[in-house]
């Protein structure tokens, strides 16, 4: 486990990546896409906030402090939804049918595999990657 000031520093490093790799990918992918790389750009920053929706579920409160500082202070791992497999396959399938669910899936995808080399790089997984797991290990 990460000392908590690790972890801080882990978070704020991982912000600045979100935004970087996001805009450097949308840029990429403007010749394929246009203007729906801002769909891409936008869920990939906005994936965390499963975090903020855990937190009002969990503590009945919608206090952005006490849930910022609960997530540097917690460390038991935590189911976030859209940090999920199962999220993943959802928005695959519907990806079939809508454009936006196919750009919001890439959004999600680079999110997912920043976090993911982050966390293999400080050896530390804060969540549970699957809805099954999480219920299977309960
Ligand atoms: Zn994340």
């Amino acid at each position: 486990m990460l000392a908590i000031t690790q972890r801080l520093i882990l978070n704020k490093m991982l912000i600045q990546y979100h935004f970087l790799v996001g805009l450097i990918v949308s840029f990429l992918l403007y010749p394929v896409y246009g203007i729906n790389v801002l769909i891409i750009f936008f869920v990939n920053l906005l994936v965390d906030v499963d975090h903020y929706i855990f937190y009002i579920f969990k503590f009945k409160s919608f206090n952005m402090i006490k849930a910022h500082n609960y997530f540097f202070n917690e460390e038991r791992p935590f189911l976030l939804f859209f940090h999920t497999v199962e999220f993943l396959l959802v928005l695959l399938f519907f990806s079939f049918y809508f454009k936006l669910a196919f750009f919001a899936l890439i959004g999600v995808v680079i999110h997912l595999l920043l976090d993911t080399y982050e966390e293999l790089r400080e050896k530390y997984i804060g969540r549970f990657p699957s809805i099954v797991w999480w219920y299977l290990r309960k």
